[in-house]
């Protein structure tokens, strides 16, 4: 079990605490205005182990209030319950971060009760994943892990990365209905400073979606869920 790296405070990573966030390495999608490009192709160095991971969060206690693990897609490592294991054992909640194409690997972190807060990311209309991944029948799969989420995680949100031309009035409906009654939908703005995977992304159309369409699309997700906010 290596990890990429480890962010030692952020207050904006786990909603509500202040937390750690670890990295994990690789990824199984290809979102275009992915912002940890390095990261999602596996070419960032792996270097921390278990060891000095479960030291650092000894010498936190007492100032961080939870750890995130995000990537690329930790899902993707069969170790994530073992890390999540250790975690826990410390007394720390812990929020994963996933694109949801592993629910096999959601039901065991579920069923020995290993996290909780998820934070599954929807990227498009499940039924046109294509500038995304490529994985067949990622669409059943996808519904397998949102119904899981919802029906076992003790606390989640589904977000959106809200860039053109990916987010329209459409999809973000679309997408709304799928997770009808959902406990929170997260619009995400995109930053458009930040290099994206696809180095083109940013510089064949203003991927930005401005204010006022955001707010039309939580006018429009909001009657679908419990909790519908910008971020
Ligand atoms: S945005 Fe997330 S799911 Fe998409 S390529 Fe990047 S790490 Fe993978």
């Amino acid at each position: 079990m290596l990890m990429a790296g480890l962010q030692k405070n952020s207050f904006i990573d786990y909603p509500g605490k202040i937390s750690c966030v670890l990295f994990t390495t690789g990824c199984n999608f290809v979102c275009p205005y992915c912002h940890n490009a390095d990261l999602a192709r596996g070419e960032y160095p792996q270097r921390l182990g278990l060891d000095e991971i479960t030291a650092f969060l000894r010498s936190r206690r007492g100032m961080l209030e939870g750890v995130v693990i995000t990537g690329g897609e930790p899902t993707l490592h069969d170790w994530v319950v073992d890390l999540c294991k250790a975690i826990k054992s410390l007394n720390y909640p812990v929020k994963l971060d996933t694109n949801g194409s592993r629910p096999d690997v959601l039901d065991r972190l579920f069923q020995k009760e290993l996290i909780d807060f998820v934070a599954m990311d929807i990227k498009a209309p499940l039924e046109v994943y294509g500038p995304f991944c490529r994985t067949p029948r990622i669409h059943e799969t996808l519904t397998e892990s949102i119904q899981l989420i919802m029906g076992s995680a003790p606390d989640y949100e589904f977000r959106t990365t809200c860039a053109a031309p990916f987010a329209t009035r459409e999809t973000i409906e679309a997408i709304a209905r799928t997770i009808e009654g959902a406990r929170c939908y997260v619009l995400q703005r995109f930053n458009r400073r930040a290099a994206c995977l696809d180095p083109e992304f940013n510089r064949r159309q203003d991927p930005t979606i401005y204010e006022d369409e955001m707010k039309r699309f939580q006018t429009l997700a909001k009657p679908f869920v419990q909790r519908c906010i910008i971020r």
